[in-house]
């Protein structure tokens, strides 16, 4: 289609193409409009430029390229974060895993907050914003300099005081404890076949695969937690639909108090979180 066209038609070609709803949000996303916009004034005519970007978008999307990574954003705690090529795309459910590390801040103060495995930062951010300076210190890292990238970019965009660090889980983190570690690490099993299909054939498959189990992250995580907590301080996780059980025997076996895990929106138990109490971890009474 070579000649200018208006919203409307450009919505009505694209949904033949690819789902109504994605549709809108790349005509807005590239049109710069509302929602309300595309829906009130839908015989706008878009320019050229615009129309041939929106085409590009409508293709790569009808070839599989997740929405989020066309328009670089993802909306995560009712906040836009800028993600890309080269970092998970964050989930709903990861807001449970913020909202389960909130209920355990609050009302404390000078905590000292570690987001292992950190991404586009969404958690990490998230926390440093929901619990203000005084409530806490907020480190994250992540090995990847491409997911610290983006970050960075988005504490700083959204006015979040981070530390970040490139660490390979706690390699780099010598010498420093917590009062809360929180991580939405990779699980997925090597070999599931979710991996071949949809959005996560694009997202960068060590934020995703684990191993054979899909624990082999968690592992690292509550094997090494021991020497970065501080006592009475807690370990959140989140895991697959399906790992709750084990991620809750590998906690007790390491030593965790009070293991549990709490259900997502949908009634799955998604995350598991245990209390690390220095006097009971080294067989005290
Ligand atoms: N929940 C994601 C998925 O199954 C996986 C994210 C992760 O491994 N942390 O698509």
């Amino acid at each position: 289609m070579a000649e200018a066209l208006s919203l409307a038609a450009a919505l009505d070609w694209a949904r033949q193409r690819i789902d109504a709803m994605e549709a809108r949000v790349l005509l807005c996303h590239v049109a710069a409009v509302s929602h309300a916009t595309l829906k009130g004034f839908g015989e706008r005519t878009l320019a050229a430029p615009v129309w041939q970007r929106f085409e590009a978008l409508v293709r790569r999307r009808a070839q599989g390229e997740p929405v989020a990574y066309l328009t670089g954003t993802r909306e995560f705690y009712s906040r836009s974060f800028h993600v890309g090529c080269g970092v998970l795309i964050p989930r709903p459910e990861t807001e449970g895993l913020v909202a389960a590390a909130l209920d355990l801040a609050a009302g404390r103060e000078g905590l000292r907050v570690l987001d292992l495995g950190t991404g586009s930062g969404v958690v990490a951010v998230t926390l440093a914003l929901e619990l203000g300076v005084r409530a806490a210190a907020v480190m994250a890292v992540d090995r990847s300099a491409t997911a610290l990238g983006y970050a960075t970019i988005n504490a700083g965009r959204l006015g979040a005081r981070i530390a970040f660090r490139e660490s390979d889980w706690y390699a780099r983190l010598a010498g420093l404890s917590f009062d809360l570690i929180v991580a939405n690490p990779p699980y997925v099993a090597d070999a599931d076949p979710h991996l071949a299909h949809g959005d996560l054939r694009y997202e960068p498959i060590q934020a995703l695969a684990s191993g054979g189990d899909g624990l082999d992250a968690i592992r690292i995580i509550v094997d090494g937690a021991g020497e970065h907590l501080r006592d009475g301080a807690a370990l959140l996780l989140e895991h697959g639909y399906d790992q709750a059980p084990a991620v809750r025997r590998l906690m007790a076996r390491a030593g965790f108090q009070g293991v549990r895990s709490l259900p997502d929106l949908a009634g799955i138990e998604r995350i598991t979180l245990g209390r690390w109490l220095v006097d009971a971890a080294m067989g005290g009474s």
